[in-house]
């Protein structure tokens, strides 16, 4: 079963007097387990649509399912909660806050979250990161591979069903990239979650179960 789906998704921009088509009946699917890649030119589309699949846009036409649940027509407050609760976020620039220590970070988006084990699953993750020794210092005391798996580790303390990850190795030298996708890899399946991910960086090719190529709005087959 597919964890998200676009059906024959649209999305039109209209500045000024110009409407630009960015995606032209886009069909998308990413399952548990796997990890799709997207690639394509610049001002292809990706963007956009990294952007419906993290719920964080929606389409001008056609639908988008998440875990077989149609959430084309939710509120913005409905697809918050979605974000929340289903989604985690890598970006190029880890994000992370300069003031709060590596556990901290990882443990902020669950701040909501009651429960009394957050402390033990962020420090969990770290761990799960190679990040034991590191969980009480700051960003600018690590490194930028270091940062990145803090933010790999925090985008998956609510238990997401999809990671996205949006160039997650391009602020990287190319080893440090690689030890990054290894541990995604990882992750990705003790966590059975799936991995949608944008990228210019070839070497991610390797790591990919399966790529998308779209052109000018359209996926090539
Ligand atoms: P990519 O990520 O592949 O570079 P984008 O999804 O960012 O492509 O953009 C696809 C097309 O949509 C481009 O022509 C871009 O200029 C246009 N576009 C993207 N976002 C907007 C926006 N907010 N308003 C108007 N046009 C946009
Ligand atoms: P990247 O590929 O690095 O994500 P983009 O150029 O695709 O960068 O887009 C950067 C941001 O600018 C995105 O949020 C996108 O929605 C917006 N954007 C892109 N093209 C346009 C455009 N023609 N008009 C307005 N906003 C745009």
């Amino acid at each position: 079963m597919s964890v998200i789906e676009l059906d024959d998704v649209v999305k039109r921009y209209e500045s000024g007097a110009q409407t630009v088509t960015a995606l032209k009946g886009v069909d998308f699917h990413a399952d548990r387990g796997e990890m799709v890649t997207i690639i394509g030119p610049s001002g292809s589309g990706k963007s956009t649509m990294l952007n419906i699949i993290g719920l964080l846009d929606t389409p001008t036409e056609g639908t988008v399912l998440l875990d077989d649940d149609d959430v084309t027509d939710f509120t913005e407050d409905e697809l918050t909660e979605k974000r929340r609760t289903n989604l985690g976020f890598v970006f190029q620039d880890f994000h992370l806050l300069p003031m709060l220590s590596a556990v901290e970070n990882v443990e902020l988006p669950s701040v909501w979250d009651t429960s009394v084990d957050r402390r033990d699953r962020a420090i969990d993750l770290l761990k799960r990161v190679g990040l034991g020794d590191r969980l009480d210092h700051t960003p600018d005391e690590l490194s930028g591979g270091q940062q990145q798996r803090v933010a790999i580790a925090r985008s998956l303390i609510n238990e997401p069903d999809i990671l996205l990850m949006d160039e997650p190795t391009g602020n990287l030298d190319q080893d440090t990239g690689r030890t990054i996708l290894e541990e995604v890899t990882r992750l990705k399946e003790t966590e059975n979650i799936a991995v949608v991910a944008v990228t210019h960086d070839d070497q991610m090719l390797d790591y990919t179960d399966r790529t998308v190529r779209i052109v000018d709005g359209v996926i090539q087959q």
